[in-house]
């Protein structure tokens, strides 16, 4: 059974109070063919750990921009826990993000529970209004209890899909997809795997959530519920980043960023209970595909975090070529200039999007669909842009450097530090740290955070163009066409209305302060 919610214990507040609520809870993690004794103290988990503390002691030091007064509790929380109820909530999230990738140089892993707790809030209720059912109430009453322990709760919703021809119950074996194996009066039992999880061992809950649009066969399939991290039955087994290893090294510089990492792992749910308390989808198929459009369209643009990673790689290119002595080469300024423009098209559409945000039937705000997979598309290429440019500022070094022990050796560091001089004002480790940033972020563990992550998390790139096809109004481009054309007349008002469909254009066309249509 699920213990239950203890909403005796204080509240979170710290990032050390948090890391402390991490240890003794037995998680069963695999890494390496070995289960972690215990994940807080191991140093390939722990800068993931420290990334998340980040987001709480960001909301000490700046509490506008990483907290919110609880409309459930009266307390502050964090913001990652907040349901959006204005534009300005959307933005505030963008820019709280971009600060926290600035901080950490990764993956905060805080924004997944955060976009499924949005998305939820809508879907739940209109989930109710077509079925007469309570979900909603249910889903405000566990919201209620993370606020009261100001808990770090991760979205589970990418299954393992085997064969990606066939459908959920299609699969010669169910458990591609996260279903029902079993039912009681008081609640239902879990079956399936869900793949690179970012965040989960360092989260308190998970919200179980269906990965796409389902069919009336698939009900077993269409399940959301919440369950504890330590839930009886959950294996996780830990995903690997390239270069990982080097955390385990002594040292502190071939690391490239010694504090901070993000974390993605396997989870497996062998039959694990979630209590009727716990659900917030239970076979209504239908509700699927708007939770995951939904979900895909907060999330899509939360990728805004990578602009705060951007300004980090910016600042390493300059950084580096300062050192070298090259800082005023016109193409080394141009080269950064580029860097920025491409960092700030993707910040551009991500706080457009939020800005565009509009209330849904639940009082909940979304953002704008067209934009946030525009931003998150632009994630899927400009980060590599942005990451090619910094490699050909960091010079070859960048991939050749000795190791650390050789450079603090008594022997041959002598003579290291002596060939691996630049500018005679900027020591050799310096020097070296920058490039090992630049190495970390571009192709070391931290490059699952720029890079990888960029072009996967949040859908594939072809995901996007799916979305952007659907929404493009395509019908109405071709009646804008015909009429300046003369094909068509110019006053046929109705032919134009009735080529435009439901919702994109409908927010493009309001003026600000008029109510924008709902998609
Ligand atoms: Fe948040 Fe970005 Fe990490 Fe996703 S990739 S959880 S949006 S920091
Ligand atoms: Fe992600």
């Amino acid at each position: 059974m699920n213990k239950p919610v203890s909403a005796a214990a204080p509240a979170i507040t710290t990032g050390e109070d948090y890391i402390n609520s991490l240890r003794n809870r037995g998680l069963k993690v695999w890494l390496f063919g070995e289960l972690v004794e215990e994940p807080v103290d191991h140093p390939m988990i722990r800068p993931s750990i420290n990334a998340l503390a980040r987001t709480y002691d960001l909301a000490i030091e700046q509490p506008d921009l990483a907290s919110v007064v609880s409309p459930f509790t009266g307390e502050r929380v964090s913001r990652f826990l907040h349901v959006c109820t204005s534009a300005e909530d959307l933005v505030t999230q963008n820019k709280m993000q971009r600060r926290l990738g600035q901080l950490t140089g990764t993956c905060f892993q805080r924004c997944v529970g955060m976009d499924a707790f949005n998305a939820l809030y809508s879907v739940t209720y209109e989930l109710d209004e077509a079925h007469g059912t309570d979900h909603h109430l249910r889903f405000r009453a566990f919201l209620t209890d993370m606020h009261k322990g100001n808990f770090v709760v991760g979205g589970a919703m990418t299954d393992v899909k085997g064969d990606r021809g066939k459908s959920p119950h299609q699969q010669n074996d169910p458990d591609m997809f996260v279903h029902v194996v079993k039912r009681s009066d008081e609640g239902v039992w879990i079956r399936g795997a869900k793949a690179h999880q970012t965040g989960c061992i360092n989260s308190h809950w998970m919200v179980v959530m269906p990965t796409m649009r389902l069919s009336p066969d698939d009900g077993d399939f269409a399940i959301v519920g919440a369950v504890p991290v330590d839930a009886p039955g959950i294996t996780y087994v830990y995903g690997r980043q390239s270069c990982d290893t080097r955390a385990m090294e002594n040292g502190s510089i071939d690391v490239g960023n010694a504090q901070y990492g993000g974390q993605e792992a396997m989870v497996i749910f062998d039959d694990v209970f979630i209590p009727n308390a716990h659900l917030f989808m239970d076979g209504q198929t239908e509700f699927a595909a708007m939770l995951v459009q939904r979900f895909t369209t907060y999330h899509r643009r939360s990728y805004v975090c990578k602009t705060g990673l951007g300004d980090v790689l910016a600042g390493a290119a300059a950084e580096i070529v300062e050192m070298n002595g090259i800082e005023k080469a016109s193409h080394i300024k141009d080269k950064i200039v580029e860097m920025t423009h491409l960092n700030e098209t993707i910040y551009g559409t991500g706080i457009a999007s939020s800005y565009q945000g509009y209330a849904t039937r639940s009082g909940a705000y979304i953002c704008d669909e067209m934009l946030a997979n525009v931003c998150k598309h632009h994630v899927t290429k400009l980060p590599y842009d942005v990451s090619r440019i910094a490699q050909d500022m960091a010079g070859g070094l960048v991939a050749t450097l000795p190791s650390e022990q050789d450079l603090n050796h008594p022997e041959i560091g002598r003579l290291l530090r002596k060939y691996l001089k630049g500018r005679d004002d900027v020591s050799v480790e310096s020097r070296v740290r920058i490039l090992r940033l630049i190495e970390n972020m571009t192709m070391g563990r931290n490059a699952v955070g720029y890079l990888t992550e960029s072009m996967h998390g949040a859908g594939s790139p072809q995901a996007q163009r799916i979305e952007i096809g659907r929404a493009m109004q395509l019908e109405y481009k071709k009646r804008l066409a015909r009429i300046l054309a003369g094909i068509d007349e110019v006053d046929d008002a109705d032919a134009t209305a009735n080529s435009l469909s439901e919702g994109y254009f409908q927010r493009v066309f309001a003026l600000p302060g008029q109510p924008a249509g709902e998609a």
